[in-house]
């Protein structure tokens, strides 16, 4: 097996062991790593990406926001660079959710090329999701105020990718949402 194989398996592993008890907010409460591998598979399979600090930064995406997991510890098994792309793509937990969600619009376009690309299959993954089936809880119109704050960071993300864009463009379009 290659070394790169070797190292995506460590980290998926990683992953999975950090977001073992988590699960996603739809009904049928899907276990959490889904997502990121997903989001993964998104790049690599959608958007033809082969970088493998970018699809090891998509596995790891959510580890600092939603785990216990430290900067100090993704830099010992993965290294400086995986790690900077994922607090690139961390949302600040001591903010309030408006302000994470205004930061996120306004720090966007100044993210790195890797960073933009983890961004943008995240929110696509997450807005097939919200497709797919309603989290428990929301109505119509959270759904919808979803896509359009979703909207606002990718219009942040363009000339990124363009597979990635035309994809997302297509969602916003059907929900109505200018981009
Ligand atoms: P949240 O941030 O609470 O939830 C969306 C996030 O949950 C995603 O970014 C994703 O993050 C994660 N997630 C987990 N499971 C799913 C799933 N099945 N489908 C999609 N995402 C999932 O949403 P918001 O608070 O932003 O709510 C949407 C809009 O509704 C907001 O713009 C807000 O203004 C409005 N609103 C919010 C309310 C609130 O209580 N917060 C109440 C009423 C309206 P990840 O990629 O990290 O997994
Ligand atoms: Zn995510």
């Amino acid at each position: 097996m290659n070394t790169e194989t070797v190292l995506l398996l460590e980290t998926v592993n990683f992953a999975a062991e950090k977001h073992r008890n988590q699960r996603r907010k739809d009904p049928e409460k899907t276990p959490y790593i889904n997502h990121p591998i997903g989001v993964a598979r998104i790049l690599s399979h959608e958007a033809g990406i082969t970088d493998v600090v970018v699809l090891q930064a998509a596995l790891l995406h959510d580890t600092l926001e939603d785990t216990d997991t430290k900067t100090h510890e993704l830099e010992t098994e993965f290294g400086q660079v995986v790690t900077r792309v994922v607090q690139e793509v961390t949302d600040d937990k001591s903010l309030s959710k408006q302000e994470r969600k205004r930061l996120q619009v306004e720090h966007a376009p100044h993210c790195s090329h890797q960073a933009k690309l983890v961004k943008l299959a995240d929110k696509l993954y997450n807005l097939r999701d919200l497709n797919r089936c309603t989290p428990d809880g929301w109505d119509a119109e959270r759904v919808q105020q979803y896509f359009v704050w979703a909207s606002d960071v990718v219009k942040g993300l363009k000339g990124t990718n363009s597979a990635l864009e035309k994809k997302l463009e297509e969602l916003f379009r059907q929900r109505g949402v200018q981009l």
